[in-house]
């Protein structure tokens, strides 16, 4: 039987796990989200065909996992109204919310259920997505199976053993999306110096992005032999990698994730 999946918060990434879920088959009718305004939940209900509900202690009080999809901010109001309610059902808590520690999220809803934190990233909500997962103790093996379904309905799933390495995650995948963007500007722009016009270099770039990325993770190879591979010796690419090499790009990065880790450490 299926599990039956609150989903308190009915906004962008609840909207995109549970698009997902039921592209994989898990029925609508076993899925439930919650929101105080019914703005987000018509076009959940008449797109999708869940089950929608304003309370949300009473949307939890038969759910074998709750997907804690709120903004950070509201989320102890949100845990304390469902605390009784979640104390008695015991689900397994899936919080996708950035920032908020086991320990809060624990506190909050009475200490001692199963509870899963996710760091997810944008491209969740096209379906390539890409998550680091952490487990507290009291997490069975077949709940980890269940977080693992449901999360993959929307990209792929990496576990962690250390909550502190979800901070390594965002600097890895969280906030990753972002640096994506900035190399698609900037490459934009020196396209458009050498002569494109934007719009083609932009798509150019895009492009050739997600063939790099499809291509690398479809090789047996790793990063740098495929880099190799395309560095013909005296070539224009091997010219454009030495110019990239000797401007630090890779002490660049790694400065960069750097302070996106400690930033998300001094955040928690
Ligand atoms: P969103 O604003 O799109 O959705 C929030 C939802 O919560 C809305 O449906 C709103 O009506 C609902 N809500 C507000 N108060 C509520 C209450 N008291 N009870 C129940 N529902 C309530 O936000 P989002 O972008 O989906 O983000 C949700 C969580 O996901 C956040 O914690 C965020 O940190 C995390 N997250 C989002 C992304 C992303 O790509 N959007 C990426 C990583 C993490």
């Amino acid at each position: 039987m299926a599990s039956r999946v609150t989903f308190i918060g009915a906004g962008n990434m609840a909207g995109a796990i549970i698009g997902g879920m039921i592209d994989n088959g898990h029925p609508a009718t076993d899925i439930t989200a919650t929101s105080p305004s019914d703005d987000f939940l018509a076009p959940l209900r008449e797109r999708l065909g869940i089950h929608t509900a304003t309370d949300n202690a009473a949307a939890v009080a038969d759910a074998d996992i709750v997907v804690l999809a709120v903004k950070p901010q509201i989320m102890r109001d949100v845990c304390e109204g469902m605390r009784d309610t979640l104390q008695r059902q015991r689900p397994l808590i899936i919080s996708v919310a950035a920032g908020l520690t086991a320990e809060s999220l624990q506190a909050w809803m009475g200490g001692g259920l199963p509870l899963v934190r996710c760091m997810p990233n944008t491209p969740s909500l096209v379906g390539a997505g890409a998550a680091g997962l952490f487990a507290t103790p009291e997490v069975s093996a077949e709940q980890r199976d269940q977080a693992t379904a449901l999360l993959e309905a929307v990209g792929l799933v990496e576990w962690v053993e250390e909550e502190g390495l979800l901070d390594a995650v965002t600097a890895v995948s969280g906030s990753a999306p972002a640096y994506f963007f900035l190399m698609f500007e900037a490459m934009e722009e020196a396209g458009v110096k050498l002569g494109l016009p934007a719009e083609t270099a932009r798509r150019l770039a895009m492009q050739t992005a997600l063939g790099a990325a499809r291509m690398a993770q479809g090789s047996e190879f790793p990063p740098d032999r495929l880099k190799r591979n395309v560095m013909s010796p005296g070539g224009t690419t091997e010219r454009a990698i030495e110019h990239l090499e000797q401007a630090g790009l890779r002490r660049i990065m790694a400065d960069a994730m750097e302070a996106c880790a400690a930033r998300a450490r001094e955040m928690a």
